[in-house]
């Protein structure tokens, strides 16, 4: 038999492989091939009884990695689609679809994960006198409290293995192995629904077959709640369901929620887990031993025996799409295996994208809509604060100063949003006006004072923080624009008497710091929290009243299309965090330009009104949704070798009354970590038409290519950058 193989390389056709058995074996199975000299994990993509090589050039499969498909056939069919509709290898696709630890290694391990655990009958003191070294002593400490994951020692105790041999000899500690996720116990309280919510659920639950719902409800209106009782209604029906979440929105706590709330077994797949702890919950999905998933953008390619419902929580977050290699969004993937499978999907947001927004209006999504707070609560006013009129100092204006000072006088909690991190955003010399910039990405770099740093937050370029321009010499150095680091220092000396949290990617490093800060303003005491968009999301603070947005009018000017709509969507988000019990909240924004029309729109808080607003913008500029578009993005070291490269691709696009081209222009970002970056935007009104075009065009381009020149297209980009 002659098999087809689908690699994991850019190479977009399959590959013929002789197979010594007597039938071939089952699309999506992994077999072992040699490749260019190189051994390689390939996919079973079809077969032939002849082949156009001669059978000495026709090399062996070297080894058939599983009997059975990896992929059930609706999955399978989702992901042929992929390939098609992203313009992929249909073999990068496929093997992006599993946990990467089955695309490295050629047998999966029975699945679980291993645990270590004091060894019963001995209390801790005797324990720790057999204790022989000091790792040992360690060892037993911190199983004092019950079993740890192997995983967990890898982090806590890196030298624990040695020390685990030793103690396991004299049968201190033993090794047990999990091999499923055990139900909570039942907790039976659950929020009583109002009248919009039982009607969205009512809807939902009325259809069994394909249905995509958008679930369009302001924030603190309960979303949460008819996901959670959908889902329920699926179990109880012996089926499982697939709830996808945006990157920042994945807590412990959240899952904890959850598993207690369903009492069902709940696995949890995120970017954070070791590559084996996702295995186990692809694995263990597949294999029926779980109910729900919760995952970020890749748990769309879960499986499981009877799939009854897929739920897309933050439906509009930029982080369902996949950015580099195989530029998947997770969420139309979702709605293409929910069609295929013939079940339900809800959409849910309180800010949704415009593409939700636009196929609700064309019926393709059925509108479920949520105006209530839950619990009483009242929208937060919002107020503009005209920094033309008033003084700031380090960011913070005058009226927002004494705001603050009122809420925590007031016993409450006061959070200042600024979605900048480090100390300053640029350093400039008073003499000469030198600014350091990054020498890979001709950006200014930012200041971080407490690690001494100049850093750049595109490619991660540092140099110590000057104390002298190194231009001219002089002390005179002004740190310009501020920063979360800023912030939190400048309202340190003001609000000495109060705890300030900082949450963004510096101050939260490890994995636990959340949850740990989130605990420090959980009970409720008066504190000022600070932070990036880490915090716009899915945490709930009761006791909090005051929000004070800082800096946000470089999003009004963005190059980006999609800009104003994200600024808009985070704003809302940010919004929402405020007076989410029975306290009112109120919303401060600082801006130069409160004229501004999307700010104010903002604040009347109608969100509906404000996506007409810029869906207008979109269709007089023939933009998405109301054109598909694509992207061909480039770079290179060499900027006369990219412009040539991108002139040539232009000219041999066809360009025509429903095709148009633009570019190539510099990218937003027009240098990163050396290489100059161009881009070339394509749109039509007809998806078709611009997939087609895309799909004989593109075959032209590795033609053009030289060396140290890379470029990828993305379809449906999510950003202009
Ligand atoms: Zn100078
Ligand atoms: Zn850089």
């Amino acid at each position: 038999v002659i098999l087809h193989i689908a690699l994991p390389t850019p190479l977009d056709r399959l590959f013929e492989y002789r197979f010594d058995g007597l039938e071939a074996p089952p699309l999506g199975a992994r077999v072992r091939v040699n490749f260019s000299g190189r051994p390689m994990l390939g996919f079973v993509a079809g077969s032939s009884a002849e082949s156009l090589l001669t059978n000495k050039k026709l090399k062996r499969i070297e080894e058939l990695v599983d009997a059975r498909s990896l992929f059930q056939a609706e999955l399978w069919q989702t992901l042929e689609f992929a390939a098609r509709y992203y313009q992929h290898s249909l073999g990068e696709v496929l093997s992006q679809a599993l946990p990467s630890a089955m695309r490295q290694r050629e047998r999966s391990r029975e699945p679980g994960i291993d645990y270590i655990v004091l060894s019963a009958a001995t209390d801790s003191s005797a324990l720790h006198r057999a204790a022989k070294t000091s790792a040992q002593g360690a060892l037993i400490e911190l199983l004092r409290f019950g079993a740890l994951s192997t995983i967990q020692l890898d982090a806590a105790l890196p030298a624990w293995r040695a020390a685990y041999q030793q103690l396991a000899k004299r049968h201190v500690v033993e090794r047990f192995r999990v091999s499923q996720f055990d139900p909570p116990p039942i907790n039976h309280s659950r929020p009583s629904l109002n009248v919009e919510q039982q009607a969205a659920l009512n809807t939902i639950h009325s259809k069994a077959r394909y249905q995509a719902y958008l679930l369009f409800g302001i924030t603190g209106s309960g979303k949460t709640e008819v996901y959670l009782r959908a889902i329920q209604q699926v179990l109880e029906k012996g089926q499982q369901a697939l709830l996808l979440v945006p990157e920042i929105g994945l807590t412990p706590q959240t899952v904890q929620r959850i598993r207690e709330r369903l009492a069902a077994r709940v696995g949890v797949m995120h970017s954070n887990l070791s590559d084996s702890e996702r295995e186990l919950c692809w694995q263990s999905a597949l294999a029926g031993r779980l109910d729900v998933v919760i995952g970020t953008r890749s748990a769309v390619f879960c499986q499981f025996p009877d799939l009854g419902l897929i739920v897309i929580d933050e439906e509009h977050d930029a982080s369902y799409k996949q950015m580099e290699g195989f530029r998947y969004h997770a969420r139309d993937l979702a709605l293409k295996r929910a069609h295929l499978r013939g079940i339900p999907i809800i959409l849910g947001s309180a800010t949704p994208s415009l593409e939700s927004l636009r196929n609700a209006s064309a019926n393709r999504l059925h509108l479920l809509t949520l105006s209530q707070r839950a619990r009483a609560a009242s929208l937060p006013r919002i107020e503009l604060i005209d920094l033309r009129t008033q003084s700031q100092q380090d960011g913070l204006s005058l009226r927002a100063e004494q705001e603050i000072r009122a809420a925590l006088s007031a016993g409450e909690q006061v959070l200042v949003f600024r979605n900048r991190r480090g100390f300053a955003q640029q350093l400039q010399c008073e003499s000469c006006g030198f600014v350091p910039h990054c020498p890979r990405c001709e950006q200014a770099l930012t200041v971080h004072r407490k690690a001494h740093a100049l850093k750049c937050h595109y490619c991660g370029y540092q140099q110590p923080l000057h104390s002298a321009c190194p231009s001219c010499h002089s002390e005179q150095l002004a740190a310009i624009g501020a920063g979360t680091e800023r912030i939190q220092d400048a309202l340190a000396q003001r609000f000495a008497e109060w705890p300030i949290v900082r949450i963004d990617r510096d101050a939260i490093r490890s994995k636990g710091a959340l949850e740990k800060a989130l605990a420090r303003v959980g009970d409720g005491a008066p504190c000022i929290l600070v932070g990036t968009q880490m915090l716009a999301k899915g945490h709930d603070f009761p006791k909090l009243t005051l929000v004070v947005v800082i800096g946000c009018d470089a999003g009004l000017h963005s190059l980006d299309f999609r800009a104003s709509e994200r600024l808009v969507q985070l704003l809302f988000q940010v919004s929402g965090r405020a007076g989410r019990a029975e306290r009112p909240g109120r919303v401060l924004i600082q801006s130069h330009q409160p004229e501004h029309p999307l700010l104010q729109l903002l604040f009347k808080q109608n969100y509906t009104e404000i996506a007409q607003h810029l869906m207008h913008e979109r269709e007089q500029t023939k933009l998405p949704p109301f054109a598909a578009a694509a992207m061909l993005r480039a770079e290179s070291a060499d900027v006369l070798r990219l412009q040539e490269f991108m002139q040539q691709a232009r000219a041999l696009f066809p360009v025509s009354q429903t095709l148009e081209c633009f570019g190539p222009m510099p990218a937003l970002l027009p240098k990163r970590a050396g290489k100059h970056r161009a881009q070339l935007v394509l749109t039509s009104a007809e998806r078709g038409t611009l997939h087609q075009a895309i799909k004989s065009w593109r075959t032209a381009l590795p033609a053009l290519t030289r060396a140290d020149l890379h470029y990828s297209l993305d379809i449906d980009p999510m950003d202009f950058s």
